[in-house]
């Protein structure tokens, strides 16, 4: 399994380095000028860029890197990707060049309507690249999917293996669980995480990634149905809700509003 490290980016993002030896993959390369620093650094050729989501902080260093590294360009196929070679949707399944890691693609819309993951099931380290859909805590805003939608895109996620890494984009976590704990005020396993995600923060650790078993546990986007979040739903709502879909919906809406 390559070496997998972050490359912060913008305020909060964070762009995936995949690393096997003297070669490198990037995912979700939104500014070309930290991957061109740390490729210098380490001394590490481009082989590949991967891409989930066409929003430009995940794509906008594409031509700026394409100019360097004539490599090819993995993305979804029902958006607009700057550079892409090789459209994507789920079913389908790629080696990257240069690492030999086999990823699996799963369309999870919501956020964006053609949004891909990224899944290697190698059972010594399974892994995913989620972009924006899942957060470590949270889920992405829905800006052109329905709840329904982005409910079943996480309910993928989360059928992953409960050891799978997970990898976002951005470092929203503490937010994330300041909100989730409002919802989910006597969830035991999210006050420790709470308590030990501040803690990677406080040292400048990044919190991700995290594991599906923890989002399983603690995240609200993942556990709508469940009794706690269910019930924390419908009293913000103030009505009674049909499903865990609903309660999805309800949960989505009531963080938009947090602060
Ligand atoms: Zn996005």
């Amino acid at each position: 399994m390559p070496a997998i490290i972050p490359i912060p980016a913008f305020s909060d993002n964070y762009i995936w380095l995949v690393r096997e030896g003297s070669r490198a993959a990037v995912v979700d390369p939104g500014d070309a000028g930290p991957v061109q620093d740390c490729l210098e650094r380490e001394n590490l050729t481009l082989t590949a860029i991967i891409v989930t989501h066409h929003h430009g902080d995940h794509v906008g260093g594409n031509a700026a890197l394409l100019a360097r590294f004539p490599v090819p360009v993995f993305g979804p196929a029902r958006e607009t990707i700057p550079g892409r070679t090789h459209a994507l949707g789920e079913g389908d399944t790629i080696t990257v060049p240069g690492l030999g890691l086999v990823l699996r693609v799963l369309d999870v819309p919501g956020h964006t309507a053609g949004h891909i993951a990224y899944v290697s099931d190698d059972p010594r380290a399974p892994v995913a690249f989620v972009g924006d859909t899942l957060f470590a805590g949270g889920c992405g805003r829905l800006f052109e999917g329905t709840a329904a939608q982005m409910a079943a895109s996480l309910a993928k996620l989360a059928a992953l293996p409960g050891e799978t890494l997970a990898y976002c984009a951005h470092e929203y976590t503490l937010s994330n669980l300041r909100f989730a704990l409002a919802v989910e005020p006597g969830n035991a396993a999210l006050r420790e995480r709470q308590v030990r995600e501040q803690g990677k923060r406080d040292r400048g650790l990044p919190t991700v990634p995290s594991t599906i078993a923890e989002e399983r546990a603690t995240n609200p986007f993942l556990r709508a149905g469940e009794p706690a979040v269910f019930a924390a739903a419908q009293a913000h709502a103030g009505r009674t809700l049909a499903d865990a879909v609903d309660a999805f919906a309800v949960v989505r809406e009531w963080k938009n509003g947090f602060r």
